[in-house]
């Protein structure tokens, strides 16, 4: 059990939007005598026009051949509490100034549009988490997914259509059942670009920034633990765990030795249904760029609102960029919606977040160490 933050921590490491994000995460880096390394994304802005960019944070000795790599703001606005994660540590590192015995490698904002824009996706509404596939193959087929489609991204926002969204999508689910509804709702798509959990037709301008980041700052590194942060799954308030490591091999075995075998291998986070089969992840990323090191981690959710709550706000991020007409106030209200599921404003919420965040750091830092 981790306890909560306390209210002084929070606001010290929590910020309200992405300018703030990064410009709290470079005050501690500097704080904490880090390397920090800027990527700007040539190919897209921030809502007021600035430059959008994704921040690195490096410490320890570069020539260390352990590696811990934390990820904030893979899908937008998931990265609030992933920044404020990455700054507590980098706080914690600027009081104590330990000698660190392996390389730390945080990585902030790796969807810099998403996160500016509270879009879970980049600004080609790609879900950054589907697009490290092998781009020189065909990308995976997910044929049922057309079926779904238009209940999960409706053209009209009104109570009517979204109810026929709803009935249409229980129907859906009691015909093929929940695994299947889930498995081709979240595994990834490529056939529908204004689609959910759409993966790309081609590497992300993020995805190439990853291997940039890699090739200069995980130069050599034979084990990488490995942390990205995400929120929207799992019970209100607590880490849900979903490790890519293959069930049974060393490197899940790690994991449960790290945070726990009852975290690792829980079945939670889907309403009881299976877990998707996922494609094209950024921890398939890694493992590609820095092969051929060992790499062991897992995104880690934090749960924020119930499921209902959750559909929604996927279906907002949608409507937003291809929807019907809305006026600047309704935009306002859905935008606002959207950020508070995957970035709740509670104070209870980011205690109990940040609190479980150290901890989580904490024993991967601290089994990295114990790693030879
Ligand atoms: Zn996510």
């Amino acid at each position: 059990m981790s306890q909560p933050a306390s209210a002084a921590l929070v606001a010290a490491c929590f910020n309200p939007t992405y300018a703030s994000a990064r410009a709290a995460f470079l005050q501690a880096a500097d704080r904490a005598q880090a390397r920090t390394d800027v990527l700007i994304n040539d190919r897209a802005k921030a809502p007021n026009g600035s430059t959008l960019t994704t921040d690195v944070a490096t410490l320890g000795p570069d020539t260390a051949d352990s590696a811990l790599v934390i990820v904030s703001g893979t899908h937008g606005p998931e990265g609030f509490v992933g920044s404020a994660a990455q700054i507590a540590l980098l706080d914690a590192i600027a009081r104590d100034m330990p000698e660190l015995p392996v390389r730390i490698v945080l990585i902030h904002a790796i969807n810099p549009w998403g996160f500016a824009h509270i879009s879970r996706t980049t600004e080609n509404n790609v879900d950054l988490n589907r697009n490290f596939i092998d781009w020189t193959n065909p990308p995976p087929e997910n044929p049922l997914y057309a079926e779904l489609h238009p209940l999960l991204t409706p053209q009209e926002w009104t109570d009517d259509v979204l109810a026929q969204a709803d009935a249409a999508r229980d129907a859906w689910v009691e015909q093929h059942g929940l695994d299947v509804f889930v498995d081709v709702t979240a595994r990834g798509q490529y056939s529908h670009p204004q689609g959910l959990h759409y993966g790309g037709a081609g590497r992300e301008w993020s995805n190439e920034a990853l291997e940039t980041i890699v090739a200069r700052h995980l130069r050599g590194v034979k084990r990488i633990a490995f942390i990205d942060w995400h929120t929207g799954l799992g019970e209100r308030g607590e880490p849900f765990f979903l490790c890519f490591n293959q069930p049974g091999d060393a490197g899940w075995q790690r994991a449960c030795d790290w945070w726990g075998k009852e975290n690792i291998e829980t079945k939670g986070g889907f309403d009881g249904a299976q877990r998707p089969n996922y494609s094209g992840l950024v921890f398939h990323g890694v493992q590609k760029f820095a092969a051929p090191a060992d790499v062991t981690g897992a995104v880690i959710e934090f749960g924020t609102k119930e499921r209902r709550i959750m559909r929604r706000a996927l279906q907002i991020d949608q409507y937003l960029k291809f929807g019907g007409p809305v006026s600047d106030g309704q935009r306002a209200a859905m935008r606002e919606e959207l950020l508070d599921a995957f970035a709740p404003l509670s104070l209870e919420w980011k205690r109990s977040v940040l609190g479980h965040a150290i901890r989580i750091q904490n024993q991967a830092l601290n089994g990295l160490q114990g790693w030879k």
